[in-house]
This record gives C-alpha cells, structure tokens and sequence, in this order.
C-alpha cells in the first residue's frame, strides 16, 4: 500500500487454518499480546517489514466460520471488520484459507471481500493438499476471485516472502462486484441503512439488518432505527440469508471448477451420464442398492467369523493363562474375569466395522453414495430424515458409535437430531449373539423352500424388525419436533472415481480406533462395576457356597467341574447383582422373564453382548463358554410354577423383541451426548426406547403364551 503511515494488516480465517502460524512468521519477536477492548480474548497484534519503505501493523484475529457472529469471537471479527471508526478497522485483509477444507474456508473469504476492504487470499495448508491427490490452480483462483492469491505452507514458512512483496503492492479498492449483491434483495433497506448510518458498503449495510437484534455492540437506539427499517421494507432475514448461501456456493462452486483438478482416474463423461440413468432410475436404482446391501452383509457376516473366533479364543486364552501365572486372588479375578474379557468384548467387534466401512468408504469415494442419498431423500423426508441419513443408518448395523458420529455430516439439525434418536434401533453387531441363541433355542432349524432357512429368515427378520422402529420413530419425531429450519438438498453429483485405496484404508482405521476408544473407556468401566457386583454380596453367602452346596448335593456323585459350576451358580444367586435381578423379578414377570434373565438384562443394560456371559455363568457352565452348552441348558431350564419349558416360544420371542428395542448401550448413550452436547437426548432417547422394548416384549408375550 502506497500509504506512508503504518498500514494496517488484519489476518482473518478459519480456527486451525494456519492463522497464529503465519502471523509468527510474519511478526517474528516483534509482537504483543493484549486483550480486545472489554472481552477477554486474546488479541495479538505485531510489526512487519514488508519491503525496505513499508511497515505494516500486523493484528491476529479469533478464527472465525462467517460474518455472522455466533460466539464472542466472531463477534469480534465483524464489529473491527465491518465499523470504518473502529481504531482497529484494517487497511487490508489477510484471508488465510485452510486449502484442505476449501470449500467451507471460501465461505468466510466470499464475505470478507464482499465489504471491500483490500483482500490478499493466503492458500494455506497447500502440502496437505498435495498429498490427497487435488491441485489448486493459484493463477486460475486469483482470476476468478479478483484478488491477489498467494499459496504459502505457514507452519513451515513457505510463500511469506511473497505474501510481503503482494502485501507491499496492494492498491486500495475501488468499487468491486460483489459475489453476492445483497442489493438485489433489498436495496432499499440498504440504502436507507446507509443514510442513517453513514456507511458506505452494501454488504455492511445488509449485515446490519442481519444482526441488529444479536449483536449487543449496537446501541438500543440504533437497534430501533435498524428495527423499523427491518419493518418498513418487510426484511425477511432468514429468507435472504438462505438465499445468500446459496448464491455463495454457487459462485464458489464455480471458482472450485476451473480451480481444483483431481489428480485421479475419472470415468468419462458419457459413462457418467448413462451410469447415473440406472443408479438414479426409479425402480433399477432402488433394485441395485438393495442389491449391494445385501451383498455388504453377506460379506461381513462371511469375512468377519473368522478374525472374530481368533480374537475370542486370544482373550479367552489370555485369561486362562494369567489366572495359572498370576497369584489367586480378587485382584486376579478383577484382571482375568472382568478387565481381560471387557476388552476382548470391545475388540471383536473391529472386523464387522473394518468391513463394513470398508464398504462404505468404497461406496463414498467412487461417488455411488451421493447416488444413494440423492435416490432416498424424498423418501426419507417423509420420515423426517434426509437423504444423507442413509450411511448413518447402514452403519449402525455395525455399530451405532461411528454410525451416530456419520451423522455430523448432515447440516439441517432437526434431520440430524432425529437420526441419532433412531439410528440405535438399527441391529448392530452386539445384538448378534443374544439373536443367535434366542432363536436357535424357540425357532426350528428347518428349510423353507429348499435353499433359506427358517432360522435365517428369523434373523432378517429382527433386522428389518429394528429398521421399521428406526423409520416409524423418525417420522413421529417428526411431527413432534417443532423448527423452523427447512432443509433443501443442494449437492451436485461428482463424477464416477476408482476409489484412492489409502483413503478406504484410513477410514477403516479410523472408524475402528474411535470405535475402541470411544466404547472402550465405557464398557471396560462397566466390566469392573458388573464383575464387583456379580463377585460380592452381603452377608456371608459368598463364602459359604462351597459349604452350601456340599450340604445340598450328594458331593460324591459330582465331578469337580459340576461342582464348581454349582458354586458359582449359587454365588451369582446371592451375590448384589442376583439380588438386583430378584428385586426387579415382579416387573418382568409379564414378560414371561424370571429373576435369571433379570440378571442378564440388568448386566446387559451396559452392553447387549453380555448378554451371553452372564447367562453362561448363570446356567453354570463355568469358565467354558460354549454355546451348545448354554443352549442345552437354557432348553432345560424349568419354569417352577408351570412346570413348562423356561423358554417357550412366547418368552424367547418377548426377549428377542426386548433385545431389539431397549437402549443397552452406554457407550451409545455417551456418543449422543458428545453429539448433542447434553444429557437431555441420551435420557430421553434411553427412556423412550426402553419403553418400546418394555411394551413390546409385553405385548409378544401376553398374545402368544
Ligand atoms: P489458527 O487457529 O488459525 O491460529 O491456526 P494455527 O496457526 O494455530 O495452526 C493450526 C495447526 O495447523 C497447527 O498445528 C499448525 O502447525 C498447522 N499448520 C499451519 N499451517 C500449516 C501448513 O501449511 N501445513 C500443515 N501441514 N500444517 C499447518
Ligand atoms: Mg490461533
């Protein structure tokens, strides 16, 4: 700038967009930190040599994603950005934009040029780019931006000297086009903003409108004025300001076109074209993706048996083998029977994810998914979903942890809000062994027309069973759930890609790691608490099992591992977590439960695959967990006051039902609330689910006993 007093340069940008780095660069020792006037946000201003004549103020400001203040920081941004008297107003702006995230980073950079201050574009964060195979065209951006464009790596301080010598020559503006003409809305509020306000700029004129009822740096009396200019020429704001994002996406879409090449194998574009014709077509596109479905989770379920036996018998190995080593003792119980187990219960689950999202990420980067949200939306709308809800909902058939955190893709928050409600009805892979068992105990094993199994049939079944909940609570949901908000999908379809294979493998990566971590914590805390209370219990039953059994039995006609069995039965009877599943015994009992599998539900509750465990120990199999077994003796187990089978088919069914409802999953409810940001979804979506669970599973029972 050909000023000769000390130009000011503000730098504005996305949080993590390379900010703080690039203004180190640029200031080197030579800063300071205050606090911006009357907030305590930090405010960082410098100097800068930018050529041998010029030295510029260099002032680093909160990272913001628009203009819009939505928190204190970009509050901040506007009121220095948007007020010509502020003694902080900038002579020019730096746009640092993280190339990595362009999309949404030129957002805040198509606002900030629509004020028409000077802007430089800094292309930051350029070697990541590189490396997930895009380019970004500087020459090609500055054209069509009409600014000047400079890519800098500003954690290694590549492209600051450029930025100096673009800085050093920046004009300033004379009147520019604006990307998006707010004049074309509602000029005449504008102009009347203007007069009265004596500003000069449209698009601050229009932000004015946009925020004076928000924004507390504007005075009450000119709250008022803004007011009655808002009425007098009948402003819509949420109206424009839609209007305005997509004009603004339209015009960056347009930059992204001749800017951004993707370095990888296209289809052409004829095969696009008639590759869309099917996927989208009404009946084929609908055949084809049930299609692939199906094939999805044939694979699972074929690929993902054997790595989960190896993972079972390793844990299982590894607990028998630290109980011989370790000293006896609750310190190695607590490790061999409640921690090592926990674990082994969390990572069995990483193939089916692998798999699964293997799949997806398949499906994603070929550009077959967009063809799936685009064929679903209107579909899923009516249930008050959205196009995009269909990947969290296939992923939570694997596991609702990583299919709720998918959600974050979907921007209308009502849509979003209700698929996390309902995508743990989905039947993810932990409900997998109680189905298994249930229905191999009520369910014959017999062929239905020559090639399917009925068995096989009952277990698409429950899956579907857990889809129509998810469908039929969303669309109550949705009329339940009052917002203004209306969604609309804007997207375009990209073109059909081989899938880049370190992507696909990133993401299995990925989502297995959050899977164990996320659920672990929760379900390794659970293990202890379960393991204390199905290990401890008042008085003195526990050590008198032995002395108990010894009394009641005939010792003599009992091998060693029946009697430990016997042992440990009567241990679970008395121990607290017996106790509980006793005190809850009348509340189950119309669902045709007893107090033994109210010890399975109450364990379960944590997480559904304890399920299994729990009965094992309950029906005295001791430490070997087979599952012929269990079977066997669950078949045998009477009920004491009919004198009928435990198990009737009325019952099997009430649990099955019970099981595909209830919310046991505590590492699902803790993902919601990261998600939500409070406890109010998680409780209600607990107590809505264990309710359907409870009536369901009651009504089953009461029709067909
Ligand atoms: P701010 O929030 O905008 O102030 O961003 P920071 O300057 O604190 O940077 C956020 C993170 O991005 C830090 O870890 C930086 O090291 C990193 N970073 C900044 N610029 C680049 C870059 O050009 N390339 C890469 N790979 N990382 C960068
Ligand atoms: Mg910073």
């Amino acid at each position: 700038m050909s000023q000769s007093s000390t130009p000011k340069i503000a730098l504005v940008g996305n949080p993590n967009s390379g900010k703080s780095s690039l203004f180190n660069h640029l200031t080197g020792l030579n800063q300071k930190i205050g606090n911006f006037p009357g907030v305590t946000v930090d405010k960082k201003t410098g100097f800068c040599q930018l050529n041998k004549t010029t030295r510029a103020e260099i002032i680093d400001l909160p990272g913001t994603y628009s203009i819009y203040p939505n928190s204190t920081d970009e509050k901040i941004v506007f009121d220095i950005l948007g007020n010509r008297s502020n003694p902080l107003h900038p002579d020019m702006v730096v746009v640092i934009v993280d190339a990595s995230n362009f999309k949404r980073n030129l957002l805040l950079f198509t606002q900030i040029r629509d004020l028409n201050i000077p802007v430089v574009l800094a292309l930051n964060m350029m070697d990541i780019v590189e490396k997930t195979g895009l380019s970004i065209d500087a020459k090609k951006l500055a054209e069509r931006l009409q600014v000047p464009v400079v890519p800098t790596r500003a954690r290694k301080g590549t492209g600051i000297d450029k930025l100096k010598e673009v800085l050093a020559q920046v004009k300033p503006n004379g009147q520019v086009k604006p990307i998006f003409d707010a004049r074309n809305h509602c000029g005449d509020a504008i102009d009347e903003v203007k007069r009265n306000f004596n500003i000069e700029e449209d698009y601050v004129a229009y932000q004015m409108l946009q925020q004076y009822s928000i924004n507390d740096s504007i005075s009450d009396r000119d709250k008022l004025v803004l007011g009655e200019i808002a009425i007098k020429y009948d402003f819509k704001k949420d109206d424009i300001r839609r209007k305005e994002t997509l004009e603004r996406y339209a015009a960056i879409n347009h930059v992204i076109d001749a800017a951004v090449k993707e370095n990888f194998a296209y289809l052409p574009k004829e095969w696009t074209k008639k590759l869309d014709g099917l996927f989208t077509h009404k009946i084929w596109g609908y055949a084809i993706f049930l299609f692939i479905l199906f094939l999805i989770f044939q694979s699972i379920f074929a690929w993902a048996t054997v790595p989960m036996d190896i993972i079972d018998l390793t844990f299982s190995e590894l607990s028998v083998a630290l109980k011989n080593v370790l000293p006896a003792g609750a310190l190695t119980n607590l490790l061999t029977e409640g921690i090592i187990p926990g674990i082994g219960g969390i990572v069995i689950f990483i193939p089916q994810i692998a798999i699964l999202f293997a799949f997806i990420s398949v499906l994603e980067e070929t550009g077959y998914m967009s063809r799936v949200v685009f064929l679903m939306d209107k579909i899923m709308r009516k249930f008050g979903l959205n196009g995009k809800s269909v990947v969290p909902l296939i992923s939570g058939v694997a596991c609702a942890i990583p299919a709720i955190m998918a959600t974050r893709t979907i921007e209308n928050w009502k849509e979003r809000l209700i698929t996390i409600f309902v995508t743990p009805f989905m039947s993810c892979s932990a409900r997998l062994p109680v189905y298994t068992i249930l229905i191999a105990l009520i369910i014959p094993d017999e062929p239905v027309l020559g090639i399917l199994n009925l068995q096989g049939l009952a277990l698409m079944g429950m899956y579907l069973l857990g889809f129509l909940a998810a469908i039929l609570s969303a669309a109550a949901m949705k009329l339940i759930l009052k917002t203004k908000e209306r969604s609309f999908l804007v997207m375009e379809l990209p073109t059909y890609k081989v899938p880049r294979w370190k992507n696909v493998g990133m993401t299995m990566f990925e989502k297995s790691k959050t899977f164990v971590l996320e659920a672990g914590k929760i379900i390794l805390a659970i293990s202890v608490v379960l393991w204390v209370l199905a290990s401890y219990g008042p008085g003195d039953e526990m050590e008198m099992a032995e002395q108990r059994i010894t009394a009641q039995y005939d010792v003599s006609q009992l091998s060693d591992v029946e009697f430990g069995n016997k042992v440990d039965a009567y241990k679970l009877e008395h121990s607290y977590a017996g106790i509980f599943g006793k005190a809850i015994e009348p509340a189950i009992e119309p669902l045709g439960y007893d107090w033994k599998i109210g010890i399975a539900i109450i364990t379960s509750f944590a997480a559904r695959e304890v399920f299994v465990g729990t009965m094992a120990t309950i029906y005295s199999i001791g430490g070997v967990e087979d599952e012929g077994t269990i079977k066997g003796r669950m078949r045998n187990e009477i009920n004491p006051k009919t004198g009928e089978p435990r198990y009737t088919f009325a019952a099997g069914f009430s649990l099955l039902v019970f099981y595909a409802f209830a919310m046991q999953c505590m590492s699902t409810l803790a993902i919601v609330y990261r998600e939500t940001k409070g406890w109010k979804w998680p409780i209600l979506q607990f107590t809505y689910m264990t309710a359907v669970a409870y009536l369901s599973a009651l009504l089953v029972f009461q029709v067909f006993k």
